[in-house]
């Protein structure tokens, strides 16, 4: 039998105040639920000794937690990574990123049930298309992960924090904080985000309000295949948030082999919208180049982005390739892809940087999530 009552993560703090009164509770109530929602990361209702008991009953049967329980959990060797897999109520199953880094969590989240984009080099393309996510189903991810904060990282991992925070102690704040926080949301898991526009921006929302997770407008990046009108709406309405184009190649014959996306919105209209995002929000975009050697990384190549880019507040994130079940190609090699930055710098003056390969051997890198 389908869970009917509301959701409580679907709901904007605004939104449950609203709903709580209609049901005849006081905004003291909703102000006292949402604090234990996003604040205590409460499960239940009986975890919430300061409101009335009568309150709770009335609220269990007419509402819930919307807690996504794990299947499966993985951490990678070197303790810096965790994959959840998380069950959803009709029984699908979508996996989450916890990646820590010195004194700060990122939590990489899922937007659908795989995705329609079939990108060729991508695990979540090469599994198709099943649903959107709700906005609360987008939310417990973040919750998700900062409840599993609450406990000790794995020892390996640890052991690593001890040694980097010796190694920067002063740079990063207080040496040895025992429970870093999660600090950054990546919409980058599996799903294309702007295909599922509205329950997306409805989840930004709650995670971004100032009484509750407090991800606010730096702290979350969404990554897009280039879904041209999602990109056109975000510049409209200027959502408080990073925006990332995956590119992937720079003209529209070797993208469209690549992200199949690109036959429904052409790279001059891609660009285009891009254009027009910077120009009324004033953010940099981030531009995603997945790195396949012998397909991207050439030195013609290099200079292509550059020319594509040129005039435009960019930045360009190179992403070896990793591997999935789908997909034959190689990474491209440590050498070649300093010399793609080279290029980019020297001759474009265009900042670039190389992702971290982290939690590969988990199969929780970019493009690799799938959950079967
Ligand atoms: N759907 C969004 C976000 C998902 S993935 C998007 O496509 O942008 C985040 C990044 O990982 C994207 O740039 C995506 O193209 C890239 N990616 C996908 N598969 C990959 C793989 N096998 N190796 C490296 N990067 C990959
Ligand atoms: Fe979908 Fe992004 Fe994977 Fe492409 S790279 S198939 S858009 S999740």
């Amino acid at each position: 039998m389908p869970d009917l009552r509301t959701n409580l993560y679907d709901l904007t703090r605004e939104e449950l105040r609203l709903l709580l009164v209609r049901w005849g509770f006081s905004p003291v109530h909703a102000a006292r639920l949402w604090s234990y929602l996003y604040l205590g990361l409460a499960d239940s209702f009986d975890a919430m000794p300061e409101l009335p008991a009568k309150a709770r009953d009335r609220l269990a049967a007419a509402a819930g937690i919307g807690m996504l329980p794990t299947a499966l959990a993985t951490d990678s060797a070197d303790g810096f990574t965790r994959k959840f897999l998380l069950a959803l109520p009709d029984g699908e199953r979508i996996e989450t990123v916890l990646m820590r880094y010195t004194g700060r969590v990122t939590a990489c989240v899922s937007s659908q049930v795989g995705c329609a984009m079939g990108c060729v080099f991508c695990a979540t393309g090469q599994m198709g298309y099943t649903r959107h996510l709700t906005p609360g189903e987008i939310v417990a991810q973040a919750v998700h992960v900062a409840r599993a904060l609450r406990s000790p990282p794995p020892i390996q991992c640890q052991l690593l924090v001890d040694v980097v925070g010796k190694t920067h102690r002063g740079q990063h704040g207080p040496s040895g904080d025992p429970t870093p926080r999660l600090r950054n949301v990546v919409l980058m898991g599996m799903g294309e985000p702007l295909h599922n526009y509205d329950a997306v921006m409805h989840a930004v929302d709650i995670l971004r309000d100032p009484n509750g997770l407090a991800l606010g407008a730096e702290r979350i990046t969404l990554s897009t295949v280039g879904v041209v009108p999602g990109i056109l709406r975000l510049a409209v309405e200027k959502r408080p948030l990073h925006l990332a184009v995956s590119l992937h190649a720079a003209t529209q014959a070797e993208r469209a082999a690549l992200v199949p996306a690109a036959k429904k919105w052409p790279l001059d209209e891609l660009m285009a919208a891009c254009r027009t995002y910077s120009e009324a929000t004033g953010r940099r975009i981030f531009y995603e180049w997945t790195l396949i050697e012998g397909q991207n990384d050439s030195a013609d190549q290099a200079r292509a982005v550059g020319h594509l880019l040129r005039g435009l507040p960019a930045q360009v994130n190179l992403i070896p390739l990793n591997p999935t079940a789908g997909y034959d190609g190689t990474p491209t090699r440590g050498e070649a892809a300093k010399r793609f930055q080279k290029i980019l710098a020297e001759e474009f003056d265009l900042p670039s940087t190389v992702r971290q390969r982290r939690g590969i051997d988990i199969a929780a890198g970019c493009g690799q999530l799938a959950a079967g």
